[in-house]
């Protein structure tokens, strides 16, 4: 284990050189009073004029911004910054302000189910491959896209990609946190050199852009994905390792939703993994869903998520249609369907634009709101629990009380899925 065997509930350093502060001297900002009210979408850190933040991994495995006392002058722009704040307030989950009313807000998005007309690029995609058909226009008019890819370590980052090769690894759900650092800048340098840009990535990265932008662009189309909640990526490292040792092997490639042999509805994590005889062996495992659906691995602002509404801070908004099974049952394969949300002019433009590439049939919002486009999903009661266990505990305990690994638990499914159907056939 990398971490230490003792769990502190939300510590991290907020300030390095603090001792170098005297009496006398401009209070250093606080950032954020309490972890749910920072998302570590790193705009302050990116704009910073003194260069005084750094993003640092807390006791979960969360990116924080850490002010470095002896570079900061006190300028408060980083507070400026900070759009999460800001979109919390108006929901009333920072604890001193009065929400305003959804009513008072913007006109509702356009609501689209979209499938993408070439199969191959559907079942590469989460759900119905509308980003690739977003970004294909992006990159045919010499521009630029940035979303999220796989690391070598299957770690979760954002990337500049020019080429649709590079693109293409954007593709399917990365279940943990993306690393976001440099990516700013280098939008900016990209909108300012007047290449067109897509940005792609979760709501609360998205409103990070546009705050650390602080100007409209007229190039820039947004993409955000609907997030249940982002897990943490030392869990995931730690089930990894789990996983290594328990099959003596080595991971060779990460699906962390296996649609093609699984089917689009069911969330199964599959893992290739090597031996070292040289066998390939292939590993499915539920247990890191269910610790992700258990709520225990999400990131703390994801409990206080101020974009789980149908307002979203991007152009488009994209996710799976859960539901279209029921509303419009001829166009599910269950190989994928797409949500889309226009929630802009630009958005409605280049939605327009991507008609070609895909089949679509409009909807009605109030027959497609999944949970997470109403409200944030509650913390566990025993989420604490579950950090102490990760902590003083081998994985293995973890997965076995938390993740549904284990006999006892395939026995209890068992017992589950009888009762189920006697229930059915008695007609109780
Ligand atoms: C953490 C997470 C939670 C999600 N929760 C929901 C949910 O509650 N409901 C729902 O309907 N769908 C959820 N999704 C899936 C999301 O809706 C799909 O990405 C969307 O359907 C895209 O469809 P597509 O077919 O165009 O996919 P793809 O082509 O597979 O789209 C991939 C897009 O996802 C982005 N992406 C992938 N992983 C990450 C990441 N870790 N961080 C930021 N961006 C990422 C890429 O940048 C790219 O823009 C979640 C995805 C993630 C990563
Ligand atoms: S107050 Fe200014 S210098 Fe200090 S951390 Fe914030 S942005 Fe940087
Ligand atoms: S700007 Fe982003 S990273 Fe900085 S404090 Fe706010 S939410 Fe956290
Ligand atoms: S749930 Fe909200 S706060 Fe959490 S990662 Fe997603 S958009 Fe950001």
């Amino acid at each position: 284990m990398e971490h230490s065997k003792k769990y502190e509930p939300h510590q991290s350093v907020r300030y390095l050189n603090a001792e170098s502060v005297s009496a006398s001297d401009k209070p250093l900002p606080m950032l954020y009073a309490d972890r749910e009210n920072c998302c570590g979408c790193t705009a302050c850190a990116e704009g910073c004029p003194a260069n005084a933040i750094q993003m640092l991994a807390d006791s979960e495995g969360f990116p924080y911004p850490v002010i470095d006392a002896k570079k900061c002058v006190r300028c408060g722009k980083c507070l400026q910054l900070c759009q999460l704040k800001k979109d919390q307030r108006e929901k009333g989950y920072l604890q001193d302000e009065t929400p305003v009313p959804e009513s008072a807000k913007k006109t509702q998005p356009a609501c689209c189910a979209v499938k993408h007309k070439d199969f191959d690029t559907r079942m590469a995609s989460r759900s119905g491959g509308i980003f690739t058909a977003l970004s294909d226009l992006v990159l045919d008019d010499g521009g630029v896209v940035f979303g999220c890819v796989q690391t070598e370590k299957f770690l979760a980052k954002h990337i500049r990609a020019e080429e649709k090769a590079d693109r293409d690894k954007m593709r399917g759900s990365k279940y943990i946190q993306s690393d976001i650092s440099g990516i700013f800048p280098q939008v900016k340098a990209d909108l300012e050199a007047g290449r067109t840009v897509l940005f792609s990535g979760t709501s609360c990265q998205v409103a990070g852009l546009k705050s650390y932008l602080q100007k409209p662009y007229d190039n820039l189309l947004t993409v955000d994905i609907v997030c249940h909640g982002v897990p943490s990526p030392l869990v995931w490292k730690e089930y990894l390792q789990w996983q290594t040792q328990k099959h003596n092997a080595i991971c060779t490639a990460v699906d962390f939703r296996n649609k093609r042999d699984f089917g689009w509805k069911a969330h199964v994590e599959t893992l290739t993994m090597k031996k070292p005889s040289g066998e390939t062996i292939t590993v499915n495992s539920e247990v890191f869903k269910k610790l992700f659906y258990g709520e225990y691995l999400s990131r703390p602002s994801c409990y206080k998520c101020p974009y789980k509404s149908v307002h979203h801070p991007s152009d488009i908004t994209i996710a799976d249609y859960w539901g279209i099974q029921r509303i419009a049952p001829e166009f599910n394969d269950d190989k994928g369907v797409s949500l889309v949300l226009i929630n802009t002019d630009a958005g409605r433009g280049w939605f327009a634009r991507a008609k070609d590439s895909i089949e679509l049939l409009e909807e009605k919002l109030e027959d497609s709101l999944q949970p997470p486009l109403k409200a944030p999903f509650d913390a566990p009661k025993d989420r604490t629990q579950f950090w102490e266990m990760f902590y003083g505990e081998p994985f293995e305990t973890l997965a076995k009380q938390y993740g549904g690994y284990g006999l006892v638990n395939a026995v209890k499914r068992k017992l589950g899925g009888w009762k189920r159907s006697l229930k059915k056939r008695l007609h109780l």
